[in-house]
């Protein structure tokens, strides 16, 4: 009873000016909460129009990297985990729209570079967040990073607590219940493409990538990772590839990627991007070719001899820093086309992006950074 009664004195010796904060504080949080659940949320969802639908998502930070959702029907697959450790939550809310069971049924991991991997190989990791059925990843490596280190040890206790785990060329092969093709719904599915190296060592990381095409009735959609041109050439040789509706662009549009002997067997029709367009990550030394920051001067010539329907998921201002006499990134990415959404039904493609679907050869980054090719 004292308790009570000394509580309710310091109720009542409290200033008014801390009671109208608290009830400020109170309208914000609430109005806070409110806008976020009826407009920002809404803003990013977008409604794919057909059966199968592919997500290049912004990862929320300034580094390049690739997480790709697709959704095929009921089944739920993430391609991919970047850029870095503190996108996971971005990816989470995003595929959360989308995903209502917390159940991922495939996860493939491409290769064991950071900006592909640091999802995984977070402390709360996608594989704490979802239940991942079927985990594909890459046959070889030669990384001995700590980050490669956590996501052997995250991948390894999902399989533990009852996940399957295939690398990309037992599934090619066919051994240990791993299968070449997946029936994801009646009309489509996901195939492992046969990579040499899966099997081969390479000097360059990115050629180990998982390379996967995913068919929908007669149309194809192609992802390579970070495959390089002479991971393309195997590709090209070992394949019967033929004309797709969508194509990865290869290592976030680098220039030794995307290459002729690829691109003439796939004439791509649409062609997704992630890269934070025009960031000086990779060309941080001078002298600083800033035609090769992603993507490159080099892949925008060679695609766009097949299509002119190029999205890019963000970009980011740059800055000369007279001191350290080179081009640095100036603030925060932000979106040019924002998330990638590339919707496939029975008979029509479509895409549409959470911040406008402008074509990137028609963006002000273009216009200021790179000149369309000669027709
Ligand atoms: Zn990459």
């Amino acid at each position: 009873m004292a308790r009570r009664a000394s509580r309710k004195k310091a109720l009542k010796r409290l200033p008014t000016w801390a009671i109208v904060l608290a009830v400020i504080l109170l309208i914000v949080i609430i109005g806070g909460y409110y806008y976020y659940e009826n407009y920002y949320k809404k803003e990013t969802f977008i409604q794919p129009t057909g059966e199968l639908s592919f997500h290049f998502m912004t990862l929320g930070n300034n580094y390049n990297g690739d997480s790709i959702y697709v959704k095929a029907g009921d089944v739920d697959i993430l391609i991919d985990a970047g850029s870095r450790e503190g996108s996971v939550t971005t990816i989470q809310s995003y595929i959360n729209q989308y995903c209502t069971d917390n159940t991922l049924e495939y996860v493939i991991v491409t290769h064991a570079d950071r900006d592909h991997i640091a999802g995984f190989a977070a402390t709360e990791s996608i594989f704490d967040l979802y239940e991942c059925e079927t985990i594909i990843d890459f046959a070889l490596t030669d990384k001995e990073t700590a980050t490669y280190d956590r996501y052997i040890e995250n991948r390894d206790e999902e399989v533990a607590n009852g996940a399957v785990h295939y690398t990309a060329l037992e599934c090619w092969n066919e051994e240990n219940g791993a299968k070449k093709s997946y029936q994801l719904t009646d009309s489509i599915t996901m195939n492992i493409l046969y990579n040499y190296y899966y099997e081969h060592k390479s000097n360059d990381e990115n050629n180990y990538s998982v390379c996967v095409q995913f068919e929908h009735g007669s149309k194809k959609f192609l992802l390579t990772g970070d495959l390089e041109e002479d991971g393309e050439e195997y590709l090209v040789q070992y394949n019967d590839l033929s004309e797709v509706e969508l194509y990865k662009a290869g290592h976030h549009g680098s220039k030794t990627s995307s290459n002729e002997v690829l691109l003439e067997k796939i004439k791509p029709k649409i062609v997704c991007t992630t890269c934070v367009a025009g960031s000086v990550e990779f060309v941080s030394k001078p002298p600083q070719n800033l035609s090769n920051t992603f993507p490159t001067q080099a892949f925008i010539d060679r695609v766009s001899q097949y299509t002119d329907k190029v999205y890019v998921t963000s970009t980011i201002n740059i800055k000369f820093d007279e001191e350290q006499n080179k081009y640095v990134n100036d603030g925060d990415a932000f979106d040019l086309n924002g998330n990638i959404i590339v919707s496939a039904g029975e008979d029509c493609v479509t895409v549409s992006c959470s911040n406008n679907n402008t074509l990137l050869k028609d963006t002000e980054w273009f216009n200021e950074n790179r000149t369309a090719p000669a027709a």
